[in-house]
């Protein structure tokens, strides 16, 4: 596959250019195709729509395999995520691709979405399906970048216009993002806030300010009641143990990002009992096989449009 996005490492996009003999799905050469994560699609996880909890994700993404593909100058071990996008060519599993042949109208479009296969879907399958906000919902997300814009994104207020870089939200087919009442964006990086700003938060905060009490703000901001979803992608233990504090009774504080690995949040019972705390394995939205298409799908052609198409 000859990648044409410039972006991170677990997610790819580009071009088919061979077929290997064991590919079973529907590939040929020059499709674009978008890339993500590897699956066993054998345990019960996979069987049961949740590959991003496959028994066999960490070996099979994080390295464990070793040779699965040959070559005249030596075996390619390095196959990190199951794909290794950061090459400009890569030996790919059919599990970690996805056709968007017809979908994508060139190129250029194809580079926009690469982002779709972990941080996006991450963001945005953490609203839609983890924390199944609706219309009545407050939602503060802790950290704007990937996958707290795509967070903010999907959740922002439905009278919003106009979002993002050169992205335009067809008002006709907002309804079907969920429009909560309150999308309050929080970061220390104002290129952020700003940006969260035109993806669609009502609200933004930042943390860089010495004066900034989160807690009173957001409890402000929800007229005394908390933000009913709080959303981590930062793993900032203060932050996650503010977002404890200003959550709203019958809440749910989700957890994305990675905290220090010997950090313990410490919870009142009598206090955090009013909360529910979720984790969630990034790419939540992604379900198996052609579920993860359909998603796709939706999400390419019914709600983000390129500015002018519409
Ligand atoms: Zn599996």
């Amino acid at each position: 596959m000859r990648r044409v996005d410039e972006g991170s490492f677990t997610t790819g996009a580009g071009y088919v250019k061979a077929v290997g003999s064991k590919v079973t799905k529907k590939f040929e050469v020059g499709d674009p195709v978008l890339l993500s994560f590897d699956h066993c699609t054998k345990c019960t996880q996979c069987r049961t729509g949740h590959p991003a909890y496959c028994d066999l994700f960490n070996p099979l993404n994080l390295g464990g395999e070793a040779a699965t593909f040959k070559g005249a100058d030596g075996d390619v071990t390095g196959q990190f995520f199951g794909q290794s996008s950061f090459a400009s060519l890569s030996a790919v599993k059919q599990t970690s691709l996805v056709n968007v042949k017809g979908l994508i109208k060139d190129e250029d479009e194809l580079k926009l979405f690469a982002p779709m296969g972990c941080g996006f879907q991450t963001g945005a399958g953490t609203v839609v399906n983890l924390a199944a906000a609706t219309s009545e919902d407050s939602v503060v997300v802790l950290g704007l970048g990937g996958v707290g814009s795509a967070a903010i994104l999907v959740g922002q207020h439905s009278n919003s216009r106009c979002y993002g870089k050169g992205l335009l939200i067809d008002r006709r087919q907002a309804a079907k993002i969920v429009g909560c009442q309150k999308v309050i964006g929080v970061d220390r990086v104002k290129s952020r806030l700003e940006l969260a700003k035109t993806l669609g938060a009502t609200d933004c905060l930042d943390t860089s300010s010495a004066d900034l009490n989160i807690v009173e703000e957001v409890k402000k901001l929800t007229g005394g009641e908390g933000s009913r979803i709080v959303i981590d992608t930062t793993g900032v233990p203060a932050l996650i143990e503010a977002g404890l504090e200003f959550a709203a009774s019958r809440g749910k504080l989700i957890f994305i990002g990675v905290p220090p690995s010997d950090y313990s949040l410490s919870v009142h019972v009598l206090t955090a009992i009013k909360v529910r705390l979720l984790s969630v394995s990034a790419r939540s939205l992604a379900k198996a096989g052609g579920d993860r298409v359909s998603v796709r799908t939706e999400l390419l052609t019914s709600i983000i449009h390129r500015r002018g198409d519409s």
